[in-house]
């Protein structure tokens, strides 16, 4: 950067010497009296360093430096020369009348070509040119002054300072602009790149979710009310993600994540059936395994559904990771852009709800977005809603449906029902409310209510009637028994109640996750030790195996209603069930057969074996009361009473 402390540099330009001898001399005394003054100040301030300088800074630190041309030609090239070395001259002196070469006009006009910054003095006697016709040549100019001679040397040397003045004035300025362009430059950069970060997935390199945001924005507001939609969002998960990054690690998930992108691109890349390139379709990764495909400007609606089809078959072929093929899926949901979307989250949430519906249809399905979808998600928040609020108010009641015994037509023990009712007043069945009890990571929280509860009413029962034999089935869910604190709390409640854990059934279906499985199994073993009985629920229904019999301390398998409702009709069912009775016993576990509703069933049953049967047969379940009633009376029964009968026929017999 130019500063006060660099030399000036002149040009003096003319082709007689004694000028040039002349102008040496002006500025040579110049830079004496500068450095004498400069010599002068530093003695004179040194004792006192706080004062400041007598003389300004920029008086007392310029020194000139003088070149010489004899020539317009020599001075181009000079100035070429301090261009080349970015050292340029501030000022030149030309000489109008130069003979036999340029005359100044033409120097001055040849020296502009090679520094536009370059001030000159032309120095001319009043007889060479006229001013007037050099402004013509030359144009009005602030870079130009006109110097008559013969000239004072004061007049030189005062033009010298104020035009290099603004000659360092205006580099310096020119310095600043270059620099405050650049930074302008390297911040205009910076910000894009930050910008393009923070729209773009790390892993996949994809546009993230904030991209998309804003994309959806423009959309939705420039969104033609008059036509048909134009745009559509396809949203997308996969199936079995967290079950391949927790089985085959991290690493393979993060691949398996990339490939998923690139096939994705693939899709929206291909030709439609008719040809036609979808070439405006945008992948996007939201975060985890959930991806977004917008589809901008489409002909067709149905052009979405084309690329959804097409999505879900090329997900559905084998990935390979870590050295296997592994088989994903996905299901896809589309929702269109029109004028019933108001912003971009409404947009994104009604995509992901088609989605959850194409799930809820099976695996591998795409679904488009409608209204009643999204009026079915309301109704369900309402619900969750309702549900939080009883969880905390512990506003439900209990249900208890009695169990027989098939060989002595006794009532042997009771399920534990639970029932709620909504606030519209509908009683809604646990097998759909506990699912959400459980989403909502509730369960535990209702599952000991309903231990406490049936354990008191259960305690006040029996008292009541003098009974001490009638068991209490209680249904718990997996999650409960994945739960560390299980039999903590179960204790306690056991000992709160005085309850004869020995009267305790837990009712445990097979379903669930297989993740737990190991602390599940920890909880059973303890509980059979404790001496709690552990029953098998819902055999026969989808997921249950013969495996139970080897993994869990069982003492009753519950062959499952849907099970039960078969066996009179269909003949394989029925030597199943014979198997499973035959089974049940080798192992010495018993088995109770649910939802008997027929005397005929109750004959199968009690022909194979069965020990222990329940059902609308026997009794729906019934309030506490109801219960004590029947308790009382077991003959009130109508499946006690075909029981007792059959039982002393064959006694007869
Ligand atoms: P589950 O354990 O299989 O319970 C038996 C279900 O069969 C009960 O339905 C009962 O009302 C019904 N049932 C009884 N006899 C008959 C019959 O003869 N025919 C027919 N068709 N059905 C009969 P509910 O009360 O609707 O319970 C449904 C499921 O909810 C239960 O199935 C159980 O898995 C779950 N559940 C109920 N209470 C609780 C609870 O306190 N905790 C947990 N975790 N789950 C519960
Ligand atoms: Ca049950
Ligand atoms: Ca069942």
């Amino acid at each position: 950067m130019t500063s006060d402390a660099e030399p000036r540099r002149i040009l003096v330009v003319d082709e007689l010497q004694e000028i040039h001898d002349s102008f040496r001399r002006i500025f040579a005394d110049q830079n004496e009296n500068k450095a004498i003054l400069f010599d002068f100040e530093t003695k004179f301030l040194e004792s006192e360093e706080d004062q400041q300088p007598v003389f300004k800074v920029g008086e007392k630190t310029i020194v000139y430096e003088l070149d010489h041309a004899k020539s317009g030609e020599q001075a181009c090239d000079l100035v070429n020369l301090s261009i080349q070395n970015k050292r340029p001259y501030s000022v030149a002196f030309v000489d109008m009348h130069m003979p036999p070469g340029m005359d100044g006009t033409e120097t001055t006009e040849a020296l502009w070509e090679i520094d536009q910054n370059l001030h000159v003095v032309i120095c001319t006697a009043y007889s060479d040119h006229a001013w007037e016709h050099v402004l013509d040549r030359l144009g009005h100019n602030d870079r130009l002054l006109l110097l008559k001679k013969p000239f004072e040397s004061d007049e030189a040397k005062q033009l010298a300072l104020a035009l290099s003045e603004k000659h360092r004035i205006a580099s310096i300025q020119e310095r600043k602009v270059f620099d405050l362009g650049r930074e302008v430059e390297r911040r205009r950069r910076a910000e894009e790149t930050m910008r393009d970060m923070a729209h773009r997935d790390a892993l996949t390199q994809l546009p993230n979710r904030p991209y998309l945001l804003e994309k959806l924005t423009q959309i939705v507001q420039g969104q033609n009310k008059d036509k048909s939609p134009q745009h559509a969002v396809l949203f997308l998960d996969l199936d079995h993600f967290k079950t391949i990054n927790d089985s085959l690690g991290h690493d393979a998930g993060d691949d398996l994540l990339n490939q998923v992108a690139a096939r994705l691109k693939e899709c929206v890349r291909e030709q439609d059936t008719t040809g036609r390139a979808c070439e405006e379709g945008e992948t996007v990764r939201l975060g985890g395994d959930e991806f977004v495909v917008l589809l901008e400007f489409l002909e067709d609606p149905q052009d979405a559904l084309t690329v959804a089809h097409r999505i879900v078959k090329r997900i559905s072929e084998p990935f390979s990771l870590a050295g296997r093929l592994v088989n994903v899926g996905t299901s896809v949901g589309i929702a269109y852009i029109d004028d019933r979307v108001s912003d971009a989250h409404e947009a994104l949430r009604n995509a992901d709800t088609a989605m959850y519906r194409a799930k809820n249809s099976g695996r591998g399905q795409f679904a488009v977005f409608d209204q009643t979808m999204h009026e079915d998600i309301v109704a369900r928040l309402e619900l969750e809603n309702q549900l939080r609020r009883a969880v905390e108010t512990k506003d439900f009641q209990l249900n208890y449906q009695p169990i027989v015994n098939l060989t002595s037509g006794t009532i042997q023990g009771v399920e534990v029902l639970v029932r709620w009712t909504a606030d519209s007043g509908r009683i809604v069945s646990p097998a759909q409310f506990i699912p959400l009890v459980e989403e909502l990571g509730l369960i535990s929280q209702l599952g000991e209510w309903v231990l406490e509860e049936a354990m008191n009413e259960m305690t006040e029962l029996m008292k009541e009637h003098e009974i001490d034999d009638v068991y209490l089935g209680v249904n718990v869910s997996q999650l409960q028994l994945s739960d560390p604190f299980f039999l903590d709390h179960l204790e306690r409640i056991i000992q709160r109640n005085g309850f004869d854990r020995s009267l305790l059934k837990i009712e445990m279906n097979e379903s669930g996750n297989v993740r737990s499985a190991e602390q599940i199994l920890r909880t059973l073993l303890e509980l059979h030790d404790s001496g709690v009985g552990i029953q098998i629920d819902d055999f026969g229904k989808g997921q249950s195996s013969l495996t139970c019999f080897q993994t869990y301390p069982i003492e009753a398998v519950k062959i499952d209603r849907s099970f039960t409702a078969s066996i009179a009709t269909d003949h394989s069912h029925a030597v199943i069930a014979r198997a499973i009775v035959q089974l049940a016993h080798h192992l010495n576990a018993k088995i109770v057969a649910e939802g008997v509703e027929s005397a005929n069933q109750l004959e199968s049953l009690r022909m194979w074996g069965c020990d222990a049967a329940q059902g609308f047969l026997f009794s729906p379940p019934l309030t506490k009361k109801s219960l004590g009633r029947l308790l009382q009376d077991p003959l009130q029964s109508e499946g006690v009473r075909m029981l007792r009968r059959a039982t002393r026929n064959a006694f007869v017999i």
